[in-house]
């Protein structure tokens, strides 16, 4: 239990408040309040005990709950929390805020923490935070510790996310909740005016919103290429000669389209960049705004970039594992009997061993690429390197990549697009369809490579237009790329 006598005093501010300052936030001399007792709470004052705070927590029914709780904190009623603590947490559903307002006068001048996360993703407020704040109007609300998970919270931050993202719209308040957070272990990240609460309250709430369109374009093309190539290496030889080639639908076929799926995903990486630079080059100017589609995709590059990267090594794990089957033992056998049938035993064949030479070496230096493409693009990593680090990996490397990508596709297809047994009801084989985006995506940027286009891509993003006038593009609903307001300079 805490010491009476050990209670700070307060200085109080003028007008009776009793705002902390940051310079107050001592832990010892401080008290924190909580109120609730549940998950959130009792985590929550764990981490405070062993941080060095006093910790006072209000509960509607504290002897039930005392027990739950570390020694070194008080657990007693709302009012006495409210009463006793210099800054409160509030660890109750939002919903059950109202049935905290008879300690209006308790928390008045105080700063309060909302902690509450929403059930769903809101577009409009009010938040949490703000009703609370129009509850109690006399108290300083902060928003803050909802991105942090019971479990982080009683674990420590080595474990978990660290950072904290906090708003308020009173400076001070939120100054002290940040230095409480650093002596914590966490990171604060200051969001701004509670207006922003909006936004933290719905951060947990989102289920991988950068991710969603490129793993729906990854599936989509798996299934596409998945069938494409199961029409033509299952159904064809069963509809032709009766062959039945259905054991090669879960290896096999699976292994011919994880590299399709690889290569075109690695060329919608480079697409977007492409089609920038020409939309700039056909406007003469960069002052134009992308049309929303153009904007989402470039900024979801990253997780295109991923997502090719895994069905990549996918692929190699699949190839690595190939000499495994049963099918391919028993294959092999039957050549060998065929071969001293035939009395032929020399399968040897220069071109053959050649092209698989080139296509293994061309392929496992793509995937080195890749890799490093990948590991550049986590966050720990791409905080070590500059801008201009960054961009020659993921720029240059990365059209490396797509080129050598490419080539070990062009050698897999070697000379089999021209041989007409190579197109099974019509369909030309898979490699030539999957070769289309990467050539087109390398040939655009060759095309940027030519001196004077290159160069007037070069004055465009330095700010050099076409026309004398400036364009201010007013956005819209639909497409922020619609009416143009055009004034003399
Ligand atoms: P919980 O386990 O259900 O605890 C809620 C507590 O609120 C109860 O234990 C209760 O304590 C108190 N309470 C006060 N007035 C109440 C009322 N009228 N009706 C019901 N309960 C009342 O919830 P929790 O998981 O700790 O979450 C608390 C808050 O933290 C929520 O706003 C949540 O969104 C937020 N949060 C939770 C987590 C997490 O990991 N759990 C993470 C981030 C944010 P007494 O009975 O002792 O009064």
């Amino acid at each position: 239990m805490p010491d009476d006598m050990a209670r700070p005093l307060i200085r109080e501010r003028a007008g009776g408040s009793r705002h902390l300052e940051a310079s107050m936030l001592e832990p010892s001399t401080l008290v924190i309040g909580i109120l609730g007792t549940g998950d959130f709470s009792r985590s929550l004052a764990r981490r405070l005990v062993a941080s060095g705070y006093q910790v006072v927590v209000g509960s509607r029914t504290p002897a039930r709950s005392a027990a739950l709780f570390p020694e070194e904190s008080e657990v007693t009623s709302q009012m006495e929390a409210a009463n006793q603590a210099d800054l409160v947490f509030v660890a109750v559903y939002p919903e059950h805020h109202s049935t905290l307002v008879q300690l209006k006068p308790a928390l008045a001048g105080k700063t309060l923490v909302d902690v509450s996360n929403g059930l769903q993703i809101k577009q409009e407020g009010p938040s949490n935070a703000q009703q609370l704040a129009d509850l109690f109007p006399e108290s300083y609300v902060v928003k803050g510790f909802n991105t942090i998970s019971a479990w982080t919270l009683q674990a420590g931050p080595r474990d978990g996310s660290r950072q904290v993202f906090l708003c308020s719209d009173d400076q001070n308040a939120k100054s002290s909740v940040m230095q409480l957070c650093r002596r914590m272990g966490f990171i604060p990240v200051d969001m701004g005016l509670l207006s922003s609460s909006l936004e933290i309250e719905n951060l947990p709430l989102y289920l991988f919103p950068s991710w969603r369109t490129p793993i729906i374009c990854a599936l989509a093309l798996f299934v596409f290429f998945y069938l494409y190539n199961s029409v033509r290496d299952v159904l064809y030889p069963y509809v032709t000669s009766k062959k039945n080639n259905l054991y090669k639908l879960p290896i096999e076929i699976v292994n011919v389209t994880f590299p399709c799926v690889a290569l075109v995903m690695l060329a919608l990486v480079y697409l977007p960049g492409l089609i920038a630079a020409f939309l700039q080059l056909w406007w003469g100017t960069k002052y134009n705004r992308f049309p929303n589609w153009l904007d989402h995709w470039l900024i979801q590059r990253k997780q295109f970039g991923l997502c090719s990267f895994l069905c990549a090594v996918l692929h190699a794990i699949y190839s690595l594992c190939l000499p495994m089957r049963k099918s391919a033992r028993f294959q092999l056998i039957n050549k060998a009997f065929e071969q001293v049938q035939t009395g032929r035993p020399d399968s040897w064949v220069e071109e053959e061993v050649w092209r698989m030479e080139l296509y293994l070496s061309v392929g496992i230096m793509a995937l080195g690429l890749l890799s490093l493409l990948a590991v550049t693009s986590l966050p720990s990593v791409a905080n070590t390197v500059n801008w201009r680090e960054f961009t020659f990996v993921q720029s240059t490397l990365g059209y490396c990549a797509l080129s050598m990508a490419t080539l070990h596709t062009l050698i897999f297809g070697w000379n089999r697009a021209f041989l007409s047994a190579q197109y099974h009801f019509y369909m030309p084989p898979t490699f030539l369809l999957v070769l289309i985006l990467p050539l087109a995506v390398l040939l655009g940027r060759l095309a940027l490579f030519l001196p004077c286009v290159g160069h007037r891509l070069r004055q465009i993003r330095r700010g050099w237009e076409k026309s004398r006038h400036i364009r201010f593009i007013l956005p819209d609903d639909d497409c922020r790329n619609g009416l143009e307001n055009v004034s003399n300079v």
